[in-house]
């Protein structure tokens, strides 16, 4: 059985936008997995300490028949390929890979939570996820944009087309 998944990307370190259009392409050859769509990468202020590079994020959306944790597992196997570093809580990362929603699935494990903790709340991550899928509904029945308009959009700019090898940088 096949799962609609959209895992969100994030990176500040290491040349940034490279990290995460290499990381589409991973994520485009994982087995039994295929990329659907991209978002816009979106550039944003760090959150927590300010004292690193603005962040690039953005969400691709994927068809996969790999069960979460497989999925989860997969994407540690990516982030590690890229030599994440993370030295501190919300510090700089060269990579980080999040499955933000997992079909209509609620898994609330220590080492996986879907929805996404932090989904509702992050406009770097809600705008991008509208752009690709703005009908979309919460496992728990709230419709995306209602998650959209409760988070403020300032701060954060939009950096190119939903081109996964980008054009404009
Ligand atoms: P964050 O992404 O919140 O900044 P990290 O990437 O450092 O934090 O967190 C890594 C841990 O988060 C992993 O060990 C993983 O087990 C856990 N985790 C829980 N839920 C998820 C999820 N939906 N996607 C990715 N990692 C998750
Ligand atoms: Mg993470």
């Amino acid at each position: 059985m096949t799962e609609i998944t959209y895992i969100g990307l994030g990176s500040n370190l290491d040349q940034p936008l490279q990290q995460l259009r290499d990381a589409v392409i991973e994520l485009a050859s994982l087995p039994d997995t295929s990329l659907i769509t991209t978002s816009s990468w979106y550039r944003s202020a760090p959150m927590g300490p300010q004292d690193q590079p603005d962040f690039i994020n953005g969400v691709a959306k994927l068809q996969t028949s790999l069960p979460p944790r497989k999925l989860l597992e997969a994407l540690q196997v990516i982030e590690q390929a890229h030599l994440r570093k993370k030295d501190r809580h919300w510090g700089p990362r060269t990579l980080d890979l999040d499955i933000l929603l997992y079909g209509g699935q609620i898994i609330d494990d220590t080492d996986l939570q879907i929805p996404h903790p932090g989904l509702h709340l992050r406009n770097f991550v809600l705008l991008p996820l509208a752009e690709i899928a703005e009908q979309l509904t919460f496992p728990d029945g709230t419709p995306l944009v209602l998650h959209l308009e409760n988070c403020p959009s300032d701060g954060i700019v939009r950096l190119s087309s939903g081109d996964p090898c980008g054009t404009t940088d």
